[in-house]
């Protein structure tokens, strides 16, 4: 038995589907994409992250696994996913700090 559908339950099908591709998508994005790690909280503190590693000097950054100190940043941690300016973070339960920042917990990417 073949059914056809009619032009009406076609434009009410397409509609529904307008509505819910939104709701999907917003279901599936990142729950860390606006939730940016201030420098202030108790873990950041904690940890010596500040967003700009290069406007604080009196931050020491140690030598670690063959990588110069100066040469540490959150954008080449192995702790950090993203490729933006932004990018979320293990250590912080993926919440997002920033490419040009740094912390105690930096480690080489592998
Ligand atoms: S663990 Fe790495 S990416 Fe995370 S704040 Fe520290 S240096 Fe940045």
């Amino acid at each position: 038995m073949e059914r056809k559908l009619s032009r009406r339950q076609l434009l009410r099908g397409a509609a529904s589907a307008a509505v819910l591709i939104p709701v999907v998508q917003l279901g599936t994005r990142p729950a860390f994409a606006d939730n940016k790690v201030s420098e202030d909280e108790p873990m950041a503190q904690a940890l010596n992250y500040v967003h700009d590693i290069d406007a604080h000097p009196d931050i020491p950054r140690p030598d670690r696994s063959g990588v110069a100190g100066a040469d540490q940043y959150c954008y080449n941690c192995g702790l950090y996913v993203g490729e933006d300016d932004w990018g979320p973070c293990s250590i912080f339960q993926n919440r997002l700090v920033a490419g040009p920042g740094w912390c105690t917990a930096w480690v080489p990417r592998s």
